[in-house]
């Protein structure tokens, strides 16, 4: 539940979009969504979904090319789904496993495909620098906390798997505990790393600023306009037909309602939560000057940021999966992941004991069958696509976008020789099947936790399911 903060249009659309995230119920602008396609239409590049993989490969064909037409076609508004939910962690976190993109050129192609998430955030900082978007964008790097033994030798070990695969000492490293009190006041560590590789960002500023870009290069986006059917030379829409020689899928985790995506993603399930605005003398004593954004290492994590302005926006603490990745509101609200993360916060953060909350909310991102990112375009039929982020899309939708705007532009760039292009995987299982899998997984990984916490030893049971879960 979103208390959705009083805006002077607060027509019922701007009220109704408000309540889906607290970074979407902060935006000073109105929310009234912008026209829908209304009719018939041709172009050169349509795009379903407004989302910043959609936006992302707007803006880098609108600026390789001004002369294209593009549009782009999406549901509600601009921000409405995982873009406008999500952390706000810009983070090299590769979206993709190592396992997967081995098969593809070894370890070269691996550490490539690392650094180029590494590399990845300074370009979205100098596109945020030059498109004048006001996001809170700040590269303070990361901390990666553990509360226990067992989650410090997993830290450990993550730590010596970078150096092996050639991460260096200015990439990440292990912080005395004195240090950590000393860029934040953080309760109940027992070790810590940090890494230079990563950007705090309110995600629905970002989101709805790139749209503004997109508009300022001459991109029309329709808004209120479900796709239908995306085929090859088309874009069905509710009210109208998009003509297009290109056309490409930007729809993530919502792919599913499109035909013949039923079984192309997971769609999970993750919680958030905003304290209110807190006061200085709680900043005093909680530090966190620098913004780092915070991740324990619990199977079932729980990750935080400060915000641009001044709150605690924390989540985590469990995933969820609906039977039939059925697609509802209520989805958005999960009371005992809410507890969960309230709990995190209180604990992790006292000098923010007192806080009161102010934004619930839920958001959901696409697993794929292998945990591991797709960009996709074939000339011959001008289809393209891109997702299966799996909760690491803030760089990866960019890289994404920039990676469609090469391969559509025929434009030679080392971005093609990634991993991800052309990357395909098995589809998920059907229900029931899908369900009592990724059920159990989550009940598996949750009661790992208690285990681990109980026992101050690693629980043995997470190897059932090492292999059907993403590395961290
Ligand atoms: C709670 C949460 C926390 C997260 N935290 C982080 C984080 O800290 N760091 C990180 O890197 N990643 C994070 N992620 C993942 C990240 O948000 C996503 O990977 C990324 O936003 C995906 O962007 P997208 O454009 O592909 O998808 P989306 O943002 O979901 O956009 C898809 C768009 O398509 C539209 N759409 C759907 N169907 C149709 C249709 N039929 N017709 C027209 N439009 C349609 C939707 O309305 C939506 O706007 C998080 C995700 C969640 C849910």
């Amino acid at each position: 539940m979103v208390i959705a903060t009083k805006h002077p249009t607060c027509s019922a659309a701007d009220q109704r979009y408000r309540q889906v995230s607290g970074w979407l119920a902060g935006l000073p602008e109105p929310l009234d969504p912008r026209d829908p396609l209304l009719g018939d239409q041709q172009v050169d590049v349509a795009i379903a979904g407004g989302g910043l993989t959609g936006l992302w490969t707007a803006y880098c064909l609108a600026k390789g090319d001004p002369r294209l037409r593009i549009v782009i076609c999406e549901r509600e508004i601009v921000g409405y789904g995982a873009s406008g939910r999500n952390g706000g962690f810009q983070s090299a976190g590769m979206a993709g496993e190592m396992r997967v993109y081995k098969r593809y050129g070894g370890m070269d192609i691996v550490r490539r495909a690392e650094r180029a998430f590494i590399d990845g955030i300074d370009w979205v900082g100098d596109v945020v620098a030059h498109e004048q978007i006001d996001c809170g964008w700040h590269k303070g790097g990361a901390l990666q906390i553990a509360t226990s033994p067992t989650q410090a030798a997993r830290v450990e070990a993550g730590v010596a798997g970078r150096r092996a695969r050639g991460f260096t000492e200015q990439d990440v490293w292990e912080i005395s505990l004195d240090e950590l009190e000393q860029r934040v006041r953080f309760h109940g560590a027992v070790s810590a790393t940090y890494t230079p590789h990563c950007a705090r960002i309110d995600p629905a500023r970002l989101t709805r600023g790139l749209a503004r870009a997109c508009e300022n290069l001459g991109v029309t986006i329709y808004e209120q306009t479900p796709v239908t059917a995306i085929e090859r030379g088309r874009l069905v829409c509710q009210q109208g037909t998009v003509q297009a020689d290109v056309v490409i899928r930007a729809t993530e985790a919502f792919t599913r309602d499109l035909p013949g995506g039923k079984r192309r993603y997971l769609r999970i399930y993750s919680h958030m939560l905003q304290t209110e605005v807190l006061l200085d003398h709680v900043w005093d004593e909680l530090g966190w000057d620098n913004c780092e954004p915070i991740a324990d290492q619990r199977f079932h994590f729980f990750y935080a940021q400060r915000t641009m302005d001044n709150r605690i926006a924390l989540g985590g603490r469990g995933t969820s999966y609906y039977t039939g990745d059925r697609i509802a509101d209520t989805n958005d609200h999960n009371e005992a992941i809410f507890v969960r993360i309230d709990e995190a916060l209180r604990l992790h953060f006292p000098a923010a004991g007192e806080a009161k909350i102010e934004h619930r909310w839920g958001g959901s991102f696409a697993a794929p069958r292998d945990w591991s990112m797709q960009v996709d375009f074939d000339p011959m039929t001008g289809l393209g696509a891109a997702g299966g982020f799996a909760g690491h899309g803030l760089t990866g939708t960019s890289i994404a976008g920039r990676t469609l705007a090469d391969l559509i532009l025929q434009r030679e760039t080392d971005l093609l020789r990634l991993p991800w292009v052309g990357h395909t995987c098995r589809k998920w299982e059907p229900e029931p099947l899908r369900a009592i899998a990724a059920k159990s997984i989550s009940g598996i990984l949750s009661s790992a936790d208690v285990v681990e916490e109980r026992t101050g030893r690693p629980a043995k049971r997470v190897r059932i399911v090492k292999r059907f879960m993403p590395s961290r």
